[in-house]
């Protein structure tokens, strides 16, 4: 028999008690599961759209419409239609037209220009085409202007705003079979050619807005966190928020995005009210200016080393040595396999199915028991402090790193509004209603977050009509169906960059760059063969749906013992549109091989060129 484990031996002191701990986890899970789930949020449009106005451009543009013809025409300005862009210039090709929605290039980080946005993945990693622009970030965590800058400065590298549609909005993608082309309509009255269509849509683009009621009767102002209004505001990401110094300001979330921007609404609003719903686990970020003598030291490859070495360690790998040595390397070496293998090694013996599960659970009581010491510690409030503690695993939600968020709870202005995990009640004219108490407020944040897990054809905008007239979502009615993530049976020519049935990293640019880099392969070798079309069969798309299927249960005790969130379809079971879903089970390492390995072996095995 196995000799049993001695758990406190290998990860240290366990001065907790784990049965507590899962019951509370449970019971905080319990408290804001609901039946509605993503049906909690209403969309965007009728007399919501106006929260999506772009109100960074001057309004009145206009152009002629397009009727040309261009052999690329590639969807999104952000980081995947960039890397698309680049990826094909390197391959020859030089017909090239971006279409983005926006006045400029930089998606997400176009969009995202809240006070404190930055970037929580280590710039050096995070920033494509470091080597190839010789531009070095100025801090280890960019601020969002050094990221907008950078995007415009990729797309002028690889010479993109030549031929370039902004402010252009799909209406319509329809393939023309007689022609082997694609029609591409805009609300700009387009109706331009392609050969091949990429797109590269963004994963959280489409805000959402909670359905609660009276969301129409306030008469305050108010706007979504990805729209930010620096003309009622004042200021600039960089904070300096001076229209705010005489406003009662109300803010409803405490993700991501809110955790940034509360430390400069905290600083400059008379009165901040923060809603919260469920607390977001909050660990150091120690930011530093980039060492000059660092920089200057790296060899040519450097960054493609230091993704990998990043890319490795978050995967749950091992790696003589962590280039980034931050948060995100730091939580993953201690609650992923890393951890498993560090055990094994010690105790001279693999670890069985359950003792491994047991270890990450200890692993990440102790973490997150950590996380919360860190709130009780910064948090002056005793009840305050308790109300902003995180009662879940880590990777429940996503985790933040913020040096200043807590500390901002110690101000006399701010006030955090806990609703027990309910969301606040209603608006009024002139508030907010949570916990039966009405809060004045001048101007009301939303902070909410983007759709997941509504139908692509919705998040994107628009339909596709493929061959023989069927659409993409009817394609996708039963779920996502494509090969290698990338293309679908009866779309010819058409790429889809992002999260569909691929495999992805917490640096997401990497994954957008490997999904980049197979794309050019493809058309390159469709236009070494002369063939005007390449397509996946209907045998290899189905083959590749089976094989995601198999991962269809990776996760699913784990994400059903989660709070809700958008990781886990807002605590809905069984569900498929969680953000993680119909993810390749291989994981980013193994995925990235699979694809090279394929490219590699020359045949294009499951593509139709004909
Ligand atoms: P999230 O979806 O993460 O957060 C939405 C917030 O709104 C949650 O706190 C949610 O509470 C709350 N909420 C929703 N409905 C209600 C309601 N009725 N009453 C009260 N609260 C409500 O969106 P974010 O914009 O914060 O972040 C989205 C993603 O963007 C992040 O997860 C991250 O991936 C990315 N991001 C990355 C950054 C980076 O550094 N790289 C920075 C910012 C964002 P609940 O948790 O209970 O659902």
């Amino acid at each position: 028999m196995q000799e049993s484990i001695d758990m406190a031996e290998l990860l240290g002191d366990l001065d907790f008690d784990p049965a507590a701990l899962k019951a509370k986890y449970l019971e905080e899970r319990d408290k804001r599961l609901r039946d509605d789930g993503n049906e909690q949020y209403v969309e965007v449009t009728a007399e919501f759209s106006h929260y999506v106005d772009d109100p960074y451009v001057e309004p009145g543009f206009s152009r002629a419409p397009l009727h040309d013809e261009v052999e690329v025409a590639i969807i999104g300005g952000g980081f995947g239609g960039l890397l698309m862009a680049a990826r094909l210039r390197e391959a020859g090709f030089d017909d090239i037209r971006m279409i983005e929605k926006a006045g400029d290039f930089g998606g997400t980080w176009y969009w995202n220009r809240y006070p404190g946005a930055m970037c929580d993945v280590e710039s050096y990693c995070y920033l494509p085409l470091l080597e190839e622009l010789d531009y070095m970030p100025k801090h280890k965590y960019s601020f969002a202007p050094e990221i907008l800058q950078h995007s415009k400065r990729i797309a002028h590298h690889y010479n993109l705003y030549e031929n370039a549609c902004l402010q252009t909005a799909i209406t319509q993608l329809s393939w023309d079979v007689k022609d082997n082309r694609w029609i591409i309509e805009t609300d700009r009255n387009d109706r331009m050619r392609a050969r091949y269509v990429a797109m590269a849509n963004g994963p959280l683009s489409r805000p959402k807005l909670p359905g609660i009621q009276g969301i129409n009767d306030y008469k305050g102002h108010t706007f979504h966190t990805s729209r930010w209004d620096y003309n009622y505001t004042g200021g600039n990401s960089f904070g300096n928020l001076s229209g705010l110094k005489d406003k009662r300001v109300g803010i409803i979330g405490t993700g991501a995005t809110a955790v940034q921007c509360i430390p400069h609404l905290g600083e400059w609003a008379k009165q901040l009210y923060v809603f919260q719903r469920t607390p977001s686990s909050i660990d150091e970020r120690n930011n530093h200016e980039t060492d000059q003598a660092w920089a200057k030291s790296l060899e040519p490859g450097w960054q493609q080393k230091r993704m990998d070495n990043f890319n490795v360690l978050v995967s749950g790998g091992d790696q003589p040595e962590d280039l980034v040595a931050d948060g995100w390397t730091d939580i993953m070496r201690n609650l992923t396999g890393i951890a498993a293998k560090l055990a094994s090694r010690k105790l001279g013996r693999r670890l069985t199915k359950g003792e491994r599960a047991e270890l990450m659970e200890l692993a990440d009581y102790k973490k997150m028991n950590a996380v919360r010491a860190r709130a009780q510690k910064i948090v002056n409030d005793e009840k305050t402090a308790e109300l902003l503690q995180p009662w879940y695993r880590q990777f429940c939600k996503r985790p933040c790193f913020h040096d200043e968020y807590l500390d901002t709870y110690n101000r006399g202005n701010v006030t955090l509004v806990d609703t027990n995990g309910r969301g606040v009640e209603r608006l009024t004219e002139t508030g907010v209603v949570a916990n039966g108490e009405h809060f004045e407020v001048d101007c009301l944040i939303f902070a909410t977050g983007f759709e997941v897990g509504t139908s692509y054809t919705r998040r994107s905008g628009y339909d596709i009509i493929g061959r023989g007239g069927q659409t993409l979502s009817e394609h996708w009615q039963e779920g996502l169906r494509t090969f290698q993530g990338l293309t679908s049976h009866g779309f010819p020519n058409c790429f889809f960059l992002g999260f569909t049935q691929t495999a992805v990293t917490v640096n997401v640019p990497h994954a957008l760059n490997e999904q980049a880099k197979h794309v050019a392969h493809i058309l390159q070798a469709a236009r070494d063969r002369g063939t005007p079309t390449v397509e996946p069969t209907a045998q290899a798309e189905e083959d590749y749906v089976q094989e995601i299927a198999k991962s269809a249960n990776v996760g699913a005790r784990f994400y059903a013992e989660c709070t809700p969130g958008y990781y886990n379809s807002e605590g809905k079971r069984g569900n498929r549109s969680g953000f993680f879903s119909d993810m390749h089970s291989a994981g980013a390492i193994k995925f990235f091989k699979l694809l090279k390995d394929w490219r590699d072996e020359g045949s294009l095995e499951g593509l139709d060129l004909s």
